[in-house]
């Protein structure tokens, strides 16, 4: 592991929504200043951490190194040049990446993230983690992930679109609804879906499997926007349960109020929790009396940055403090590394849900568990959103559509299930629930690998 030295990159990183919540809005939005205040960050990439705790599971699940070398690395690694004519009067040269990681269970899947510090590392650990993913959560997919290292914010509606499509039209070869389904992510949304889908279909012709979180207007799954944040509660519901915790008792904390983050607050909010302290790219609010996750919500939506909201007694506190904030639970739905050596002793929640991909570094993770933090691991928890992706992307090869309550239930016993999977795992094996998600995602992938005769031979791998 690199040390994790915890220089606050975030002063110079630059902000990473555009239009929050996926909405689909027509208007041109004025790109917003660069952020204030964030919290730091550790420097340990996220290919550092998703590698670690493969490392982990391997050494437990006694995989040959051949094998783990097959399945540690990408499929398929692409990086296009994506020239867009800026309204500076400029040609500004953006880097997009698409790597496929593993297609042993399925057409990979894998959302695409616009943002400035977007690269082939980061891309390729979130590609990895999306293979565990899927498996764990069984539904038939490989894993995948993409980016452009553009800065959304900074940038007008068109000149999102441009490089939305140019990014499709580079790609798409390797794409398409069998071979390899895109998603929204960090600074992408519904409209961005809707953009690539169109861009896909003039050379295939209409494809709305081709890309999943799509507008509802174009085919997208009722459910799928608010999908991630909902998974997230469903898996803590179940971890509540297990705790002895009562929901609607919880005083709750969001790091990241973009789609994830502003998502589950709501839902928990409706259970009754109270929402104590959220934060965005911009700074950190807290609130002791509780602030209303839904006009919260809906100021970020209007492009409202957190520190502008005045009601519930909101009073501005540092990025930093958040974390420290008295709460029952944490929902890192930011970036990764936010949850590193230097700052997780200074969480006072009893359970961290993580929303976002790769938030606690190892590091972290070894002191949250020794404060006797319970962790629910990103590749179990926030895996609402591929799941209702595959339902979308299975609406779209039948031509039918649920409705949202159809989709929230199938949701459900989904999450319901992995959670038992790996919670039953983690008490067999004695270990956190991460190290149990991690050794049934790989073993599941390996095992279809070897079924499909891709990685072969008998022995211990
Ligand atoms: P988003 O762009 O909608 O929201 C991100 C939020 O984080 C924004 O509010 C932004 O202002 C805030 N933010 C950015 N930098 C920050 C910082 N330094 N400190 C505090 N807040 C900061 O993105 P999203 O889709 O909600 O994704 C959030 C995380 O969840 C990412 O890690 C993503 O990979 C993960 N995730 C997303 C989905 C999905 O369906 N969208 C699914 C699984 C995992």
């Amino acid at each position: 592991m690199a040390e994790e030295a915890t220089a606050a990159r975030s002063e110079d990183q630059e902000e990473d929504t555009a239009d929050r919540d996926g909405g689909s809005s027509e208007e041109e939005q004025e790109p917003k200043p660069q952020q204030k205040e964030t919290p730091t960050r550790a420097e340990v990439s996220n290919y550092e951490i998703v590698t670690h705790y493969f490392d982990v599971a391997k050494e437990r699940l006694g995989l040959r190194d051949d094998v783990a070398e097959v399945l540690m690395s990408s499929y398929r690694e692409v990086k296009v040049q994506i020239p867009i004519p800026m309204e500076d009067g400029r040609i500004h040269c953006f880097s997009g990446f698409r790597v496929q990681h593993n297609g042993a269970r399925g057409p990979y899947k894998g959302g695409i993230r616009f943002h400035p510090e977007v690269d082939l590392d980061e891309v390729r650990a979130l590609a990895a983690l999306m293979t565990w993913k899927t498996a764990i959560v069984e539904i038939p997919y490989g894993g995948a992930k993409g980016g452009v290292n553009c800065s959304p914010s900074d940038m007008t509606e068109d000149e999102r679109q441009r490089v939305a499509r140019q990014f499709m039209a580079k790609i798409e070869k390797v794409l398409g609804p069998t071979r390899d389904i895109p998603a929204p992510d960090v600074g992408t949304n519904a409209q961005v879906m809707a953009w690539m889908m169109d861009e896909y279909g003039k050379l295939h012709g209409h494809t709305p499997a081709c890309v999943t979180g799509k507008p509802i207007s174009l085919e997208g799954s009722w459910g799928r926007e608010a999908a991630t944040g909902r998974g997230l509660v469903y898996a803590f519901k179940e971890a509540a349960n297990q705790l002895d915790i009562d929901p609607s008792e919880v005083k709750f904390v969001v790091q990241g109020y973009g789609n994830v983050g502003s998502w589950a607050a709501r839902e928990l909010a409706d259970l009754g929790a109270t929402l104590v302290g959220a934060s965005d790219a911009y700074g950190a609010i807290h609130s002791e009396k509780g602030l209303d996750a839904h006009a919260l919500a809906d100021h970020a939506k209007e492009g409202g940055e957190l520190v502008e909201f005045d009601g519930d007694g909101a009073e501005k506190i540092a990025p930093d403090e958040l974390l420290a904030l008295e709460c029952d639970v944490f929902i890192p739905a930011a970036l990764g590394g936010m949850i590193h050596e230097s700052n997780a002793d200074s969480v006072k929640a009893r359970v961290v849900v993580e929303g976002a991909n790769s938030p606690t570094t190892p590091k972290a993770d070894d002191i949250l568990n020794d404060k006797g933090v319970f962790v629910i691991p990103d590749v179990m928890a926030n895996a609402g959103g591929v799941v209702v992706s595959y339902f979308e992307w299975v609406q779209n090869l039948q031509h039918f559509r649920w409705d949202e309550d159809e989709v929230n239930d199938r949701l459900g016993k989904i999450m319901r299930k992995a959670y038992k999977a790996v919670h039953d795992r983690a008490d067999e094996d004695d270990v956190p629930l991460r190290v149990a998600a991690y050794e049934l995602g790989i073993e599941r992938v390996v095992d279809a690998a070897r079924t499909r005769g891709y990685i072969g031979g008998e022995g211990d791998g």
